[in-house]
């Protein structure tokens, strides 16, 4: 019996041994968020395909890593509220690809669209929040014409946001934005935005992803975000990139409202990520539980974005702890 019991405890011992090779990351509200860009959910797993099954084992990792889904207006306003030692996290899907929300019937969501196992997923694990944005292009045709299947695009669009989902500018009709004049870029965020208030009259976009994260000249970047052209408004308040990089916090002098990083969904692209966050090589936002302070190692206080910022609290584990007064 006593044998036996060592050996329990031992065993016991190892498991929590085990449990400590998971990274334990320092409270760093500076660190770097991850914005995961999903394409279509099919059958196969490659550079524009994920499948069902793995899509929820990616949601699997977030969960139970204690990752937090933000939305991008969150992203925007500063405005993080993960629990204490969570990891804020964007999903992102490009293109209004039928397979990111596919009907079989007028009642029945696909499970195995994006939607579906979105959907699915808040009904299992009701702790974990679900949110993602989905990146359209209006002026596609076919499955990547607002998620396909004309007879739903408004109902499609209306359940997005009604439960929790964005929706942002992917262009209308995809163009590279390294090749496209400055004044056709400009009209066809426009034509997007008008395209999709003709199912949603008073829906406006507040961001874009810029088809294949591409880009015009540095001095144009500005009028990605407004247009010079009175007859064209639009206002995209982050403009997101495709660069397979995380994006900085929203509270580093360097985050860049015109150009924030995301990183590729896809699997070689998830491992790599995976490694370089368990490695130490790239540093993650780690929430200090409370969405209206800022929470930093003291090192990194000239990181901040805002020399303004008042009422410092030096914290006693040595982390100087900011108010939050951003935007
Ligand atoms: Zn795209």
């Amino acid at each position: 019996m006593v044998i036996i019991a060592i050996l329990l405890h031992n065993h016991a011992l190892f498991s929590q041994a085990s449990n400590f090779t998971k990274p334990k990351f320092e409270i760093d509200e500076l660190g770097m968020i991850p914005i995961f860009t999903y394409h279509k959910i099919t059958s196969q797993d490659n550079l524009m395909n994920r499948k069902p099954s793995s899509l929820l084992k990616d949601l699997d990792y977030l969960r139970t890593n204690n990752y937090y889904l933000i939305t991008v207006d969150e992203l925007y306003r500063g405005y993080i509220d993960a629990p204490h030692g969570y990891l804020p996290a964007i999903l992102s899907f490009d293109d209004s690809h039928v397979s990111q929300f596919k009907y079989l019937d007028q009642n029945k969501i696909d499970p195995n669209s994006a939607i579906g196992i979105l959907e699915n997923y808040k009904i299992k694990y009701p702790k974990f929040r679900v949110r993602a944005i989905f990146f359209v292009t209006p002026c596609q045709r076919g499955q990547n014409e607002l998620f396909g299947q004309k007879q739903w695009t408004k109902k499609k669009l209306i359940f997005l946001l009604e439960n929790g989902y964005e929706i942002g500018n992917h262009s209308c009709s995809h163009p590279s934005f390294q090749t496209t004049s400055i004044d056709k870029i400009q009209a066809d965020l426009y034509l997007s935005q008008r395209k999709i208030q003709e199912f949603l009259p008073k829906f406006k976009y507040n961001s874009l992803a810029t088809p294949y994260g591409s880009y015009p000249k540095r001095k144009d970047w500005s009028l990605l975000a407004k247009s010079s052209n009175r007859k064209f408004t639009y206002n995209h308040r982050l403009i997101f990139s495709y660069s397979n990089r995380m994006s900085l916090s929203p509270f580093s002098k360097n985050f860049n409202l015109q150009r924030v990083s995301r990183l590729h969904g896809f699997e070689e692209a998830l491992i790599s990520y995976r490694e370089k966050v368990q490695s130490g090589e790239w540093k993650p936002y780690v929430s200090d539980g409370n969405p209206n302070t800022i929470t930093i190692p003291k090192s990194r206080r000239d990181e901040l974005k805002n020399p303004s910022i008042q009422n410092l609290i030096l914290a006693p584990n040595g982390l100087d702890n900011y108010s939050w007064k951003l935007y």
